[in-house]
């Protein structure tokens, strides 16, 4: 099918977008259009006008600022993947972005656009709970910072105001000694997963002192997975904290993968993400 009708305009700056954004009506941003032109196309969704941020200078970008890693909303998929500082400073972003659709799509989707879309498989709204990121809305109104565990909300839905736009996000680089762990499973390289872990966590002398361990594609948002993760730092062994995780989260079942599926493969994936991460340590 063809997009309906729709108004275009490039904003050059920050500013100018907020305006349009608080003043017109059925207005939607553009950032690298993976996502919403194919909407547009299905007729998913028919707005008046498309705001394109793509070209706004100091939206794109990864920098390093004090203990922060700081990337611009608009920074492509393939710029984070290819970044030797993301490599060095927040590895696990580096192992997940070669999962994320394929090449010519990562050379224009961008972080924000991923973030605000929210997609419960895909892969960077995992990683930002994994790695306590926070992300940076700006409006007329201001600025303000959102936890990334608040910020996911739903299915697509996330705490973004109307008249909100991302304009980068922060995260703390990974400290000393700490390891990231990624995996998915999907049915093609290239799909959304159908269940995928993030995982990042220190390990002092073979005991887990920290780890974080986020389920995608299992619910209507990344799943942080709280207690599977203390009862590992606490010295459980992986078998019985694989055996606990369907209590403590829901998972959801659809067309491509039933509840009980989810929950088999999110218990494989923790047995081998947790044993890389511990070989990488020993
Ligand atoms: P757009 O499509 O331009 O926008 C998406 C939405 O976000 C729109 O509602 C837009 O208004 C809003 N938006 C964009 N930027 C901002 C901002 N800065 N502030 C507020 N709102 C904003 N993604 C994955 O994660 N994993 C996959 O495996 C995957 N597979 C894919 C396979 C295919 C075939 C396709 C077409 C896409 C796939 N994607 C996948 C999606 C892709 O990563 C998109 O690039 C991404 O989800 C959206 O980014 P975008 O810049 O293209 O956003």
């Amino acid at each position: 099918m063809k997009a309906p009708d729709f108004d275009y305009v490039r904003v050059p700056t920050l500013a100018a977008a907020l305006k349009q954004l608080d003043t017109d009506e059925d207005v939607r941003l553009l950032a690298g259009g993976q996502s919403l032109l194919a909407s547009l196309n299905l007729r998913l969704s028919q707005p008046q006008k498309l705001i394109d941020i793509s070209r706004i200078k100091g939206l794109a970008g990864i920098v390093k600022k004090g203990g922060f890693i700081r990337i611009g909303a608009t920074t492509r998929h393939c710029d984070i993947e290819l970044s030797p500082l993301i490599c060095k400073e927040l590895p696990l972003l580096s192992m997940a972005a070669p999962h994320i659709a394929h090449p010519a799509i990562r050379n224009r989707g961008t972080f924000g656009g991923s973030l605000a879309l929210a997609d419960p498989a895909a892969e960077w709204p995992a990683c930002c709970v994994a790695l306590d990121a926070t992300i940076v809305a700006a409006s007329r109104r201001g600025e303000r910072r959102i936890a990334a565990t608040d910020f996911f909300q739903g299915l697509y839905a996330t705490a973004l105001e109307p008249d909100e736009i991302i304009t980068s996000v922060e995260i703390p680089v990974t400290p000393k000694g700490a390891v990231a762990g990624f995996s998915e499973l999907a049915r093609r390289h290239g799909d959304y997963a159908m269940v995928g872990l993030a995982a990042q966590g220190t390990l002092l002398k073979g005991r887990w002192s920290t780890l974080k361990l986020v389920f995608f594609g299992v619910s209507d948002r990344p799943l942080l997975a709280e207690d599977a993760a203390q009862k590992l730092i606490d010295g459980h062994g992986v078998k019985a904290v694989q055996n606990c995780i369907g209590a403590a989260l829901d998972f959801s079942g659809d067309d491509v993968c039933s509840a009980d599926t989810r929950l088999h493969l999110a218990r494989v994936l923790l047995g081998r993400v947790i044993s890389e991460m511990e070989s990488k340590t020993a």
